[in-house]
């Protein structure tokens, strides 16, 4: 009987984001490639230490990444590509940074579509103004990765010093490495071909050679198993690319190196057959998000191969069952001969790094969740459990089965008014009362606005100041009251601005907001914040998610004091602000007690309360906004129709309290919608403003319906700049953007706006170039 642990990979930002401060020290040169190197090793370290404390019999080497491991892969496989010009002088990390983050004087301009912070990023030795690579969200989380870049010149040449480093570091500590990194199919696939007509599977065939080299270097140098992540095992997968895995796999089979291969984040289904007969040593399943299609596995994948079972969830926060998950994994080991390996489900990159002491963290929710220590701690102790030694872990199962218990009976997770409500909520809640041509009329009777009318998405410019302040009423040395008054000076001045620029409908600016989810989800019931559960989203960024985990309601106004103060500044309509429900559950680690789609529901019912009382204080249009709604897509075709039906009901739940003559605006941002328009069309926005600038409103052509034939119906502000950039484009440019609208979506159902919000943005450039949109509208008005 043999039962191992492993993971798929852990986080490598730190308990305190020491890789965090150390890069963008590194980066404002104030310490050396040394140094950083120094708190990179440190790091693996400390990480590895953990592992092996944790009983697991493989620490994992290779899922480290000073920035993405992607890019990581990139210069390992010897795949740099040509536009950044670089001679070979150049040092590894000076053209990995180059890479990741462009470099400077583009200043990260149109087109760039890297979507990185201009802050800086010299990276000398380079061509000048090579933007960076591409960034793309990782599958469905909120991890970016760079993304390769690959044609027909593309070559491969293996790179593996900086990774058996740290083979060998890991061995002297002891530990036994396991290398883990992406499988050759997956890494082509989340590339991007840089060549018209070009197919980048065509590299296949030159790219598995390196790969085997590599397995064989590993093997040499004391690796006995390599995790090969093929996560395009759970996408709807088109036959070439199936048939590359069987290529891909045939081949690699071969090498004298143990393979796990590893799927992720979504069910095989379709590929289950596949994924069970390639000639590796062994199968990674993600048994939370798959958990269905499991015992299938057990019985498929022939007995002679290692099954690793991701039972630990490493998606979301929530300590696991335990005693159900015991039951799960003694099926399967019965159906393996007693053989099993166990894991979470996939990279722990995607959880804080530690919860259990968390200081901010109410005392009643902290005994509920688990970061990726906590996650190591439930592998060790279902490994004992599973040999047959629950005596040494009885304590730990009594524990974690009395938190859980604690937390299914908490009057704050399950709210009999809540569930009343939702029961009682009538079947047309969703529906405005009017079709759009009726609410149309009765919008522009009420709010007279002229053509082309300009507006911006929400926040202003967040200065130094603003800054400051928050962060001192934070500490508690700012009262909330002296607060309140800079917030309100604050929107005080950009409403001014807004005037003097001539802008039609204003905003407050979100001066008081911290973030958009965070600060929606402060103010309501069923959300726990946390200290230190910061997350990577890219490079150094990190992500603090609020924990969604009970009933949602809101016990009182949010916005409304904020939004009725910046209405009395002006004759001008003023709009309400608020985050839409798929965002804030999408953004959040989200309960999984319940479905999605019910939880979504609920904070829905909450915006929905809002946007009554925002109408209510005479506020005429109210924005819901809704970036994230395209990223919660399912990865499998098969679950979209569902989620789309009750995410997009949920936004209209929150929308379709009012009257006609209030209008309902939504925003999104971030991604293509066209794969999506008629949902989207579905959500019956009045307005809907989206990210165009920097695909130079190609994006809008299936608005326009090309292509598919589908119009969309409502007004439409398309994004006329980019706020990623400090860049000030002329009137013309704007101009030139908005006539192409024009030509898809007819001129009186056109807004004029920026792409986003400006809150990263400084003043002096935003209004320079707010000034030339609104120059542009007048131009065209003057048109009609
Ligand atoms: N209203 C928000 C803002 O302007 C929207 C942000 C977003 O779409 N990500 O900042
Ligand atoms: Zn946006």
């Amino acid at each position: 009987m043999m039962i191992r642990t492993h993971v798929l990979g852990f986080p490598r930002i730190g308990a305190n984001r020491e890789l965090k401060f150390a890069l963008e020290r590194h980066w404002r040169g104030e310490i050396d490639e040394a140094a950083l190197q120094a708190v990179a090793a440190e790091l693996r370290t400390r990480h590895w230490r953990l592992q092996v404390g944790a009983g697991l019999d493989h620490v994992t080497v290779g899922d480290f990444a000073l920035y993405d491991q992607v890019a990581d892969l990139i210069q390992l496989f010897g795949c740099e590509p040509a536009r950044f010009g670089f001679t070979g002088e150049e040092s590894p990390l000076r053209r990995y940074f180059a890479m990741a983050r462009g470099v400077a004087v583009h200043a990260h301009g149109p087109g760039c579509g890297c979507g990185a912070a201009a802050d800086g990023g010299k990276a000398d030795g380079t061509r000048e103004g090579a933007p960076a690579l591409e960034m793309t969200k990782w599958f469905d989380t909120n991890y970016h990765y760079l993304v390769p870049e690959f044609d027909s010149a593309t070559a491969f040449s293996l790179h593996a010093d900086r990774l058996l480093a740290e083979v060998d570091e890991a061995i002297a500590l002891p530990a036994s490495p396991k290398a883990a990194l992406l499988g050759p199919v997956s890494f082509l696939f989340l590339g991007k071909s840089k060549e018209e007509g070009f197919d980048r599977l065509a590299l296949l065939d030159r790219l598995l050679p390196v790969y085997e080299q590599l397995l064989v270097k590993l093997a040499a140098r004391g690796v006995t198993w390599v995790q090969l992540d093929e996560p395009v095992l759970g996408l709807d997968l088109p036959p070439a690319w199936q048939d590359a895995l069987r290529r891909a796999y045939a081949r690699l089979g071969q090498v004298d190196q143990q393979v796990l291969l590893a799927s992720y984040f979504s069910p095989l289904a379709g590929n289950l057959a596949l994924a069970c007969e390639l000639p590796v040593a062994g199968l990674h399943v993600d048994a939370v998000r798959a958990a269905d299609e499991l015992l299938d596995v057990a019985r498929t994948l022939p007995l002679g191969r290692e099954l690793s079972v991701g039972i630990v969830d490493g998606r979301n926060v929530w300590r696991a069952d335990l005693d159900a998950a015991l039951a799960t994994l003694r099926e399967v080991r019965e159906l393996r001969g007693g053989r099993l390996w166990l894991a979470a489900s996939c990279s722990l990159l995607h959880v804080p790094m530690s919860l259990r002491d968390d200081p901010v963290v109410e005392a009643d929710v902290r005994p509920w969740l688990a970061g990726a220590v906590e996650k190591l701690e439930e592998l060790r102790v279902l490994k004992r459990a599973l040999w047959g030694d629950e005596a040494a872990v009885a304590d730990a199962l009594v524990e974690a089965r009395q938190a859980r218990a604690a937390r299914a009976a908490s009057p704050r997770v399950r709210r009999l008014d809540i569930a009343r409500r939702v029961a009682a909520l009538p079947a047309d809640a969703d529906r405005r009362a009017s079709a759009f041509p009726r609410r149309q009329a009765a919008q522009r009777e009420r709010l007279r606005l002229p053509a082309f009318p300009t507006t911006t998405i929400g926040s202003f410019p967040q200065t130094p100041a603003i800054r400051a302040a928050r962060a001192a009423f934070k500490r508690g040395e700012l009262d909330a009251e002296t607060y309140r008054a800079a917030m309100r000076d604050e929107i005080e001045q950009a409403v001014r601005r807004q005037e003097v620029l001539g802008l039609d409908v204003l905003v407050h600016g979100e001066a008081e907001r911290n973030d958009m989810v965070e600060y929606f989800g402060e103010q309501l019931d069923g959300f726990a914040f946390t200290a230190n559960g910061w997350v990577q989203s890219y490079g150094s960024r990190c992500v603090k998610p609020p924990v969604l985990f009970g009933d949602v309601a809101r016990p009182a106004p949010m916005t409304v004091e904020w939004t009725r103060f910046a209405q009395g500044l002006t004759d001008r309509p003023m709009k309400g602000m608020l985050t839409g429900p798929i965002t804030i559950l999408q953004w959040s680690f989200v309960r999984d007690d319940q479905p999605r789609a019910d939880t979504a529901l609920q904070i829905a019912l909450a915006i929905r309360d809002e946007v009554a009382d925002l109408e209510a204080a005479g506020i005429a249009i109210i924005q819901i906004d809704e970036p994230a709604i395209r990223e919660g897509l399912p990865l499998r075709q098969a679950e979209r129709a569902d989620y789309l039906a009750w995410a997009t009901r949920a936004f209209r739940v929150a929308a379709s309290s009012v009257g006609d003559a209030t209008q309902i605006h939504t925003h999104m941002c971030y991604s293509e919608f066209n794969d999506i328009l008629p949902e989207i069309a579905a959500m019956d926005a009045d307005v809907i403003t989206i990210e165009t600038s920097r695909s130079d409103m190609e994006l809008l052509r299936g608005f326009g319906g090309e292509g598919g034939g589908f119009h969309y119906p409502n007004e439409i502000g398309p994004g006329v700049y980019d706020i990623h950039s400090p860049r000030v484009p002329g009137s013309d440019e704007m101009l030139r953007l908005l006539r192409k609208a024009a030509t898809v979506i007819p001129a009186r159902q056109l807004w004029v706006n920026p792409d986003c919000g400006l809150k990263t943005r400084a003043w002096p450039e935003t209004e320079a170039a707010l000034r030339h949109m609104v120059a542009a509208a007048q131009v065209l008005r003057a048109e009609l």
